[in-house]
């Protein structure tokens, strides 16, 4: 890797523009997840050169660097001003942060509160089924208890009274959505913040995927329900700048309704010979780089990008939405009301994961859901402005995927593979019974790290407990990670 002489520039842009070609099509509007892609002409090139302007400054001292410091203000400004906050409204005194994504707001939302309260030395937090996994990450990297709510499978939200009841004398923060990951759907953040003020308990939404989108669909008149600090009772809210505000990858934002309630976010630190430290988020050496490719993103698209990129969205929504169920076969998993399309399947001879393959064959990539709880398995397609001039061809796409699913036939996982994914306690897992495994699977065989077809792994994934899932992955992504000598 590190070369004696050093290669020519030329040759090591080489090299990286031809491991990228192995790589998912970030831009395009086939690809359902991981990337948000407005497909503005000249974006691209305007956020590379402001990342590249940035990209030494450090954000660990903003007395040092004051231009990081008035970015990260602009754009935290922004998003309290598109979520209910700032002078006029009922939240006139919003602070927030820029931190590297959604995982960290909302690991520091929950380490804000749970510092907030020394004195409860087991503290916990109610989280909606539906809530994102961080959420789980926060919990077990901070050692805050989570108490779960189930989601209904019909609304595919959690009942208000079952969070008033999970409420404990212990618990430091509730969750909401809005929107939810998974499905798109909003959770009744009215009566949830109302439950947990009752409470006095902090409440935390969740707009990492919705927070972007949802105040412009109203603009356009969509019925957005309220959920950010109009809500009474709501102290924090995360957005995510690189989801829909279209930003590259490393920033998000999170917001509390006053500086009180942001104070324990911050670590300070002065035992020590070296600087004073003073960190408002986990990292503290940080890029300028994600903050100036941001603010150049928010200030080239203004609110009329934004409406206009959100009104494709919403179209292509509806044009996805309308594709699905045009098939016999296949259900929404719910009336889409962000900018998610979720959808199922109500045939045992249609299997989703062998769709989900076929679509990747015709150039679709979506991502399957696995079952959960009493939720069927899914398959979950997250759509952006880019997707729009696509949806025409996406019909007749999936009609034809559909067809080339039922002539397969569901997966049928060979009997040893059924067992060990039923009744193989995680703790067995041991390295050598996975590289069995995955050889069983195909998995590394071939020329990427996954086989072309994946809907056996998604097949035995699916028929695994929740926690032997947990393991696999453990071990499939520890033998993904190996160094290159
Ligand atoms: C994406 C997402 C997160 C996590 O964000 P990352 O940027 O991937 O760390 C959290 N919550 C919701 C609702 C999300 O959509």
């Amino acid at each position: 890797m590190i070369d004696k002489h050093g290669l020519p520039a030329v040759q090591v842009l080489e090299e990286i523009r031809a491991l990228r070609g192995a790589d998912q099509p970030t831009h395009g509007g086939r690809l359902f997840a991981y990337v948000y892609d407005p497909a503005v002409p000249g974006l691209d090139a305007l956020a590379t050169a402001a990342h590249a302007e940035s990209a030494h400054v450090n954000g660990l001292d903003p007395t040092a660097f004051p231009s990081l410091l008035a970015m990260e203000n602009a754009l935290v400004g922004a998003a309290a001003g598109l979520l209910g906050g700032g002078a006029g409204t009922t939240a006139p005194d919003v602070v927030g942060s820029v931190t590297s994504g959604g995982t960290e707001s909302l690991i520091l939302a929950v380490k804000t509160a749970r510092d907030a309260h020394p004195e409860i030395a087991e503290p916990r937090m109610v989280v909606p089924a539906s809530g994102h996994a961080a959420f789980a990450k926060a919990a077990h990297y901070l050692r805050v208890a989570l108490d779960t709510v189930p989601v209904s499978a019909q609304t595919l939200r959690p009942d208000p009274a079952a969070v008033a009841a999970a409420i404990r004398p212990e618990t430091v923060l509730v969750a909401a959505s809005a929107s939810s990951y998974a499905h798109g759907v909003i959770d009744p953040v009215t009566e949830i913040a109302e439950v947990a003020a009752r409470a006095g308990v902090r409440c935390h939404v969740d707009a990492c995927f919705g927070g972007w989108t949802l105040p412009w669909l109203r603009r356009l008149g969509e019925p957005v329900p309220p959920f950010d600090f109009a809500v009474p009772g709501v102290t924090s809210i995360s957005v995510d700048l690189h989801k829909y505000a279209y930003a590259p990858k490393g920033v998000s934002v999170l917001l509390h309704r006053d500086p009180a309630l942001r104070t324990p976010q911050y670590f300070a630190y002065a035992e020590w010979p070296g600087y004073v430290m003073i960190n408002p988020v986990i990292a503290s050496t940080r890029s300028g780089g994600p903050i100036a490719a941001a603010y150049a993103t928010l200030r080239h698209l203004g609110e009329d990008g934004y409406l206009r990129l959100a009104e494709q969205t919403r179209d292509a929504v509806a044009g996805l939405a309308d594709a699905v169920r045009a098939v016999p076969g296949l259900r929404l998993m719910t009336e889409p009301e962000s900018t998610v399309v979720c959808f199922t399947s109500t045939d045992p001879e249609l299997d989703l994961f062998v769709l989900v393959d076929e679509l990747a064959a015709r150039g679709w990539h979506t991502q399957p859901q696995l079952a959960y709880a009493d939720l069927p398995p899914n398959v979950h397609l997250t759509v952006t402005a880019s997707v729009a001039p696509r949806v025409a061809d996406f019909g007749p796409d999936l009609a034809d995927a559909v067809a080339a699913t039922r002539s397969a036939g569901p997966v049928r996982l060979p009997e040893e593979l059924l067992a060990l994914a039923t009744a193989l306690k995680p703790d067995a897992l041991t390295p050598e019974v996975f590289e069995k495994l995955a050889a069983g699977l195909g998995l590394g065989a071939g020329p990427g790290p996954t086989p072309a077809r994946m809907a056996t792994v998604h097949s035995l994934l699916n028929a695994a407990p929740t926690a032997l899932r947990e393991r696999l992955l453990v071990e499939f992504v520890g033998l993904l990670q190996r160094p290159t000598w």
